[in-house]
């Protein structure tokens, strides 16, 4: 370990609580498309993305001139005003949904917290107050105490209670469960479309058909949690676009300014009465600077075409996976949809797994024990998959053989 790494270890670990699980010992300095460099300049090609937010890779031109040419002009001016850049992006990404309105936060969890408070207060201004919310086991929506609340784990909530109250949970896939639980006195129904941090487990196409009907009939919201699988990530812009639903609420975050923060949720014309004017607000929520950076995001998708390279990467990405798995491997499954991908190990070894690749200079998560996590970059090519696959081969080996 270098004196430098060494050095920012030590005032961490002196300094900055300790609320986080696990950090690897690696800092990095600056990144270049799909590699990132650490304090001794080793390179390391970069599968989680910043958790999927990174979603063009690092110091993409476009973006960083876009950011810097913002800066030099307004980083910050208040919602006191109107923003120019905020106009257009909602406006952008009120048609990518199909028609709606936009409010911008400063994360996911913001975004979601927005989103529930949105559909709490649609039916409180009907004057048919409904407070519940209905989400799935394994779910997660965020650290916020309304967000932790919906997510379902509790090991992100009980240190905290007590909770805000009427949040259920229900088990993933289960359209009997969802429907005994969902009835008129229901708010709003919160899903997302692949678990991503639970392990990327899909939801069935004819259950959330079937959960996007029932919400209809019962006159309840559905909100989808679109943080993780949105911006492209599953081939399709909204992950929803491939389940054939039309919620009523999205949310958006991680990959939106491609690193800058920023949250947003989308509504339809109807679940949007849910804030009257002084109902919500947010000092840096679609500032200037957020949402220039995320236009340059959205022009970079058009020029590149990247929710179509994530569907065909991702197609070929998870072919090499299965080949591997075919072989012999010891992957017993490879699950998800586009650039979002879960590896399931015959054993506990995802860790293990996970410190090798990072000292052979590979970025990948793991989920649990038995769970490898891929989010790269929308960028990737054919020949960095080829590259990263064979020494996963290797490194699988290397484990199977010890
Ligand atoms: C990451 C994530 C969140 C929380 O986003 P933050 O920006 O960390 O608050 C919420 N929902 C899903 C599905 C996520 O993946």
């Amino acid at each position: 370990m270098d004196d430098r790494l060494k050095a920012i270890i030590e005032k961490d670990d002196a300094s900055f609580l300790r609320a986080f699980g696990h950090r690897s010992p690696v800092c990095f300095d600056h990144g270049n498309g799909l590699y990132l460099y650490d304090t001794e300049d080793k390179a390391y090609m970069d599968l989680i993305g910043g958790i999927a937010v990174n979603v063009l890779g690092h110091a993409h031109p476009h973006l960083v001139s876009a950011i810097a040419e913002q800066a030099g002009k307004l980083i910050h001016c208040s919602n006191l005003y109107y923003i120019e850049n905020q106009a257009i992006l909602a406006e952008r990404l009120g048609s990518l949904f199909g028609g709606g309105r936009v409010f911008f936060a400063n994360s996911g969890a913001e975004a979601n917290e927005g989103a529930i408070k949105l559909a709490r207060g649609y039916f409180y201004h009907k004057g048919d107050p409904r407070a519940r919310i209905v989400s799935a086991v394994q779910s997660f929506h965020g650290r916020t105490l309304a967000t932790a609340t919906a997510t379902g784990q509790t090991k992100y909530s009980a240190p905290f209670a007590p909770l805000p109250s009427d949040f259920v949970h229900v088990p993933f896939n289960d359209l009997d469960a969802m429907k005994s639980a969902v009835d008129d006195r229901t708010c709003a129904v919160m899903l997302e479309l692949i678990q991503g941090e639970s392990g990327v487990n899909p939801a069935d196409p004819a259950y959330v058909a079937a959960v996007a009907d029932w919400c209809r009939e019962k006159g309840a919201l559905l909100i989808i949690d679109e943080i993780q699988t949105g911006m492209g990530r599953t081939g399709h812009f909204f992950a929803f676009e491939a389940y054939g639903v039309r919620p009523d609420i999205v949310t958006l975050a991680k990959g939106l300014a491609g690193g800058v923060p920023i949250g947003a949720l989308i509504a339809n014309e109807v679940a949007s009465t849910g804030f009257e004017p002084g109902d919500h607000g947010s000092t840096f929520g679609g500032n200037p600077l957020a949402c220039a950076a995320a236009l340059a995001v959205l022009d970079v998708y058009e020029k590149e075409g990247l929710v179509d390279r994530a569907s065909q990467m991702g197609d070929y990405f998870r072919d090499r996976l299965e080949s591997l798995m075919l072989q012999g491997a010891q992957i017993t499954a490879v699950r998800g949809m586009g650039l979002m991908i879960g590896i399931g190990l015959d054993k506990p070894v995802a860790a293990d797994i996970k410190s090798r690749m990072l000292a052979k200079g590979y970025l990948i998560g793991s989920v649990g024990t038995q769970t490898l996590r891929l989010l790269p970059p929308l960028i990737i090519t054919k020949e960095q998959i080829d590259v990263f696959t064979a020494d996963l081969e290797a490194t699988l080996k290397e484990v199977a053989a010890e």
